[in-house]
């Protein structure tokens, strides 16, 4: 008959400093299907070693090995697993179980690794446990079994991929006498059924109940005798079947980095997830901050005029103004207006104001106030409404009549100082002033109009030049030329407002612009080109260098969280050596073990960041309705935040799994 395995001169070797122990040292060995091989020798002689390399645990340092005809010299780490998974079933003397795993997750270990769907694992373990008297035992744990039940528990597992040979290294070592019978009768009932089985004892008696007894010392067979039993004449002999070269599938990856990345550990998972949740939550609740004070201060722009281009007069006095005329530019007057509004089809609407000093006297108050002479539509170029009374009209610029609109903050001090003086004729609200007169240098006005308040926060829009049209004082422009003495050469306006019908215009109506005045002023820049949103967005721009330290900065608390998730997986590998060990001997590939940990790793992550966007959302609107900022979430940054959290993951994962994969299957089994 052909040996099932076939060994000549196997080694194995261990360097300790300068002197080499021969754990095994030459062993010549043909095991025959259907066998019942019992392996004795005193501790230390080599049986575990053997057993090691029987079941491809560990490799050998010198001869030959064959399975099945199979040669085992030049097999990678994934032919190995694979071939261990098929052919071999373990039973260990101290179990071996995952104490994480019920019974029946325990039993359907190996078939994790070939890639077999849960529900036919289930199936199968559940008759396999009802077969070794573990029926009523399904749901429970290893720590709720006693001594028998997990090495029956153990024996189901190494049967449940249907292997042809069963190592069991001394499986009654722990176990009371009647316990051990049990078992053992189990073993041979396995070899009645066919299986090959090896078995190393301690026990004396044991040793001749199979058919055949080696006896090992000092890593050599020196005794090879028949037992009592007759080898089994129909024998099992798997064949290899590539077509099921399978491996663990991404449901079971996620199960497992589910159950042992996130839920064994909870306290510690979630501190360790923390550091990604404050670092992803803090990237975009920062961002949404930027991005929010931004937008409100477009926004707050908008409101005082959207699309707006200001040309505003320098104003030159003395020497530079008669310079000026003489170079032939007569400064900013109503006919550039006229030239621009032709020459640019972009503007929607204009208006043009000149400022003049005034005193401001209200019932014999003085009131601090900017007087404004206006023309075209200054209203709604500027964003502004009346709350009482009517604008100016054709009557007044004809007439040059002695009409004011008064700001909004202007019409609340006159009230509030009226009220105060006693005035009966006002009660409380801004429309009674209308009809009002109120004296501008010595000459009496009377208020038609009162403006709506503005709500708006000047300190934020400093860099764009924009003033406070509350305290405005306007009257028609047509009245403060004729009623009002100035000096002759100063310029006809100081300002002129031009509202685009988009946005998109501001920049290139600029430039129109610069060459229409060009020719009018004859070359001369006596005016500068003021456009508030472009002013905005150049403040916004030299604020970026800041948004990209505070970018860096929160991003710094996922790194932090990456160095911590890779602290508690390197502990994790240290901490679970045993379990490694376990998953090799039943058939897991280095690549599998690997991918356990680093699923692990990356469930924490991930989850991390997952509550990391939850917890920033919250935040963002809390907080941006307590500062009253518009709620600005960006995509970009909100993907880049996800995909960061599970690069932390991969990244830092991936140091703590290769270690994980590269323990050696047999020193973890070792480790305690
Ligand atoms: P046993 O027959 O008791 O199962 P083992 O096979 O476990 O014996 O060990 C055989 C010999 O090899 C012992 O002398 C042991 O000290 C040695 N040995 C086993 N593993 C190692 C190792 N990783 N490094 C060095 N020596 C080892
Ligand atoms: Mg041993």
């Amino acid at each position: 008959m052909k040996s099932i395995i076939h060994i000549s001169g196997l080694e194995r070797h261990y360097k300790m400093g300068d002197h080499i122990v021969a754990a095994l040292d030459g062993v010549d060995l043909e095991v025959n299907p259907g066998d019942f091989l019992m392996i004795v020798g005193s501790s230390g002689s080599g049986k575990s070693t053997l057993m090691h390399l029987l079941g491809l645990l560990d490799i050998p340092t010198g001869g030959v090995m064959e399975i099945n005809s199979q040669s085992m010299t030049n097999c990678n780490d994934a032919a190995l697993s694979f071939l261990r998974n098929e052919h071999i079933g373990f039973v260990f003397q101290q179990f071996n179980l995952l104490n994480d795993l019920n019974v029946i997750e325990n039993i359907g270990l190996p078939l994790v690794y070939r890639g077999v769907p849960k529900n036919i694992r289930q199936a199968k373990a559940k008759e396999l446990a009802s077969k070794l008297g573990l029926g009523n035992r399904l749901r429970h744990h290893p720590k709720e079994l006693s001594g028998g039940q997990l090495q029956r528990v153990a024996i189901a597992r190494a049967l449940i991929a249907e292997p042809d040979i069963i190592l069991a290294d001394e499986p009654t070592g722990n176990l009371d006498s009647t316990t051990s019978k049990e078992i053992m009768q189990i073993l041979y009932d396995l070899n009645e059924q066919g299986h090959t089985i090896i078995m190393v004892t301690h026990d004396p008696k044991l040793a001749n109940t199979g058919t055949r007894k080696i006896t090992l010392s000092d890593g050599k067979i020196i005794e090879d005798c028949p037992g009592q039993r007759k080898p089994n004449p129909n024998p099992i002999i798997r064949e290899p079947n590539v077509a099921t070269k399978k491996t663990l599938s991404l449901m079971d990856l996620l199960r497992i980095g589910v159950k042992e990345g996130l839920l064994a550990h909870q306290m510690r998972t979630f501190l360790t997830m923390l550091g990604i949740i404050i670092g992803v939550s803090s990237v975009i609740a920062m961002s949404s901050f930027s991005l929010g004070s931004k937008q409100k201060q477009a926004d707050q722009i908008r409101a005082l005029g959207a699309n707006l281009v200001r040309i505003v007069d320098k104003q030159f006095e003395t020497e530079r103004l008669v310079d000026t005329r003489v170079r032939g530019s007569l400064g900013l007057s109503r006919n550039d207006l006229a030239a621009i509004r032709e020459g640019i089809p972009e503007i929607g609407k204009a208006a043009c104001l000149r400022e003049i000093k005034l005193n401001v006297l209200h019932e014999h108050n003085q009131i601090n106030a900017r007087v404004l002479g206006i023309e075209g539509d200054y209203l709604a170029v500027n964003n502004l409404s009346l709350q009482a009374g009517r604008p100016f009209d054709e009557g007044d610029k004809i007439q040059s009549s002695p009409s004011v609109i008064l700001g909004g903050t202007i019409a609340k001090t006159m009230l509030r100082q009226a009220i105060d003086a006693g005035t009966k004729a006002f009660k409380n609200t801004p429309k009674d002033l209308v009809g009002t007169i109120i004296l501008l240098g010595g000459s009496p006005f009377r208020v038609v109009g009162i403006l709506e308040d503005k709500q708006i926060d000047l300190d934020e829009l400093e860099a764009t030049s924009i003033s406070d049209p509350n305290n405005d004082i306007l009257i028609p422009l047509e009245t403060l030329l004729t009623r009002t003495s100035f000096l002759d050469l100063r310029s006809e306006l100081d300002e002129i407002q031009l509202q685009l019908k988009t946005e998109d215009d501001l920049a290139r109506a600029g430039r129109a612009i610069k060459a229409i005045l060009g020719m009018s002023h004859s070359g001369v820049a006596d005016y500068d080109l003021v456009i508030p949103m472009d002013l905005l967005k150049q403040k916004q721009q030299s604020q970026r260098l800041l948004d990209i330290l505070t970018f860096c900065i929160s991003s710094i608390s996922i790194v932090v969280g990456g160095i911590g998730i890779m602290n508690i997986m390197l502990a994790s590998v240290t901490e679970r050596i045993r379990e490694i060990g376990i998953r090799r001997a039943v058939g897991a590939t280095r690549f599998d073990i690997m991918r356990q940990f680093l699923s692990e790793a990356m469930t924490i992550s991930v989850t991390g960041g997952f509550f990391g966007v939850i917890l920033a959302a919250i935040v963002v609107v809390i907080t941006c309705q307590l500062l009253e900022l518009p709620i600005v979430f960006s995509l970009p940054l909100l993907l880049i935040a996800v995909i960061a959290s599970t690069a932390t993951g991969l990244i830092f994962g991936i140091y703590p799994a290769c270690q994980a994969a590269n323990k050696n299957p047999v020193e973890a089994l070792r480790a305690d």
